[in-house]
């Protein structure tokens, strides 16, 4: 999806525009590039198709609080990916053309089903979880089709009727001034269809709000931001469309020793100054249980060594990444006198070194004063 313009831009809006202003300024270039007014302009084509895919975002506000949060990338793996063609424009803001232009422009297939909505999902999982995946079982609030209609939105026994309003069409046609004007009928809302014994159970909507629990498994590797697709676990769609799709959204939570880097977990190994200087042989956690770490003798403060591929699976290509500690070195505090002692000889053993360094280090910054 690289390259792509901004979809505020495309639109000629800013960032907060209001809904409405972002329907009049993609009203006035639908109206502009509009296919039927530009026949085989390919440049116009092109504006056309770039500012429907803006539209379709920018005006669904779970796809616009996506594209704000994460650009263009927000949008991959949300199930949208711009559109294929004029086909899937026209079925897709078939009721905003009509509205738009007063037609249908006749590409629109009628009696098409309504897709169901999206539904989201907040989960919020331990950093464990996240790391080895899980298999669980959410309760999802959503619309069902009534089991008593199974959907028709008829009482049983009784069927859905032509629209006497519109013939079936959809359509009604109006005169205006000069022009023959057709606008969605009223009566059946484009549908073409009538429910003349509205069922009694969900008074004739065709679904009923019902909590059903879904099934999901979280890969290895999700973090927080991650999105989960449950494709068909939305809200119902209408008039025979597709159900919506159900969006899990991952949260997770921090962890007390291990602190997530992408692919790779941090952490922080204190270690006593004598161990520093002399090495040593410690137990580190990992995401599996402890695993010994060799320090090498005159380990600094600071200093971080790996475990390569003890870290967490990519979500991309399982590929895991590293661990990495980070040793703080500790400064001992409440010495035994015999402790005390052996750290003063240390020390007059070590004055001299000390000494002659920093002599030294004096000396060649006041050379390089000199020469400056
Ligand atoms: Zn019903
Ligand atoms: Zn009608």
């Amino acid at each position: 999806m690289a390259g792509k313009r901004d979809y505020y831009e495309t639109l000629g809006v800013n960032r907060n525009a209001s809904d409405n202003e972002i329907k009049a300024n993609y009203r006035k270039l639908a109206m502009k590039y509009h296919p039927d007014r530009n026949p085989g302009d390919k440049e116009a084509e092109e504006k056309f198709k770039e500012a429907a895919e803006a539209y379709e975002v920018l005006r669904d506000p779970q796809k616009r609080n996506l594209y704000d949060q994460y650009g263009h990338q927000g949008l991959e793996g949300s199930g949208f990916s711009g559109f294929g063609g004029f086909e899937d424009i026209f079925s897709s803001f078939g009721d905003i053309f009509e509205e738009f232009f007063g037609f249908g422009s006749g590409r629109r297939s009628r009696g098409r089903g309504q897709k169901g909505a999206d539904l989201r999902y907040d989960m919020t999982l331990t950093f464990m979880d996240a790391a080895f995946g899980k298999e669980t079982e959410i309760n999802v609030q959503k619309m069902e089709a009534c089991p008593e209609c199974n959907g028709t939105m008829c009482e049983p026994g009784t069927q859905v009727e032509t629209c006497s309003h519109c013939g079936g069409t959809g359509q009604v046609s109006r005169t205006q001034g000069f022009f023959t004007v057709r606008t969605t009928c009223p009566g059946c809302r484009g549908r073409g269809q009538s429910v003349p014994h509205p069922c009694n159970s969900c008074r004739g909507v065709g679904k009923i709000r019902t909590s059903k629990r879904v099934f999901v498994k979280i890969p290895a590797g999700v973090d927080s931001g991650s999105r989960l697709r449950l494709t068909g676990e939305g809200e119902p769609g209408a008039y025979s469309g597709p159900p919506g799709d159900l969006y899990v959204f991952i949260r997770v939570e921090t962890h007390e020793f291990f602190e997530r880097h992408n692919t790779n977990i941090v952490c922080q190994i204190p270690i006593s100054f004598v161990q520093a200087a002399l090495g040593a042989r410690i137990d580190v956690p990992t995401l599996k249980g402890d695993k010994t770490l060799e320090i090498p003798k005159g380990t600094q403060p600071g200093d971080v060594f790996h475990f390569y591929g003890e870290g967490i699976p990519s979500l991309r290509n399982g590929k895991r990444g590293d661990q990495l500690i980070q040793v703080e070195v500790k400064t001992p505090t409440n010495l035994t006198k015999r402790q005390e002692s052996i750290l003063r000889e240390f020390a007059r053993l070590e004055e001299g070194k000390l000494t002659n360094k920093l002599k030294n280090m004096f000396r060649s910054g006041m050379a390089k004063a000199a020469k400056g």
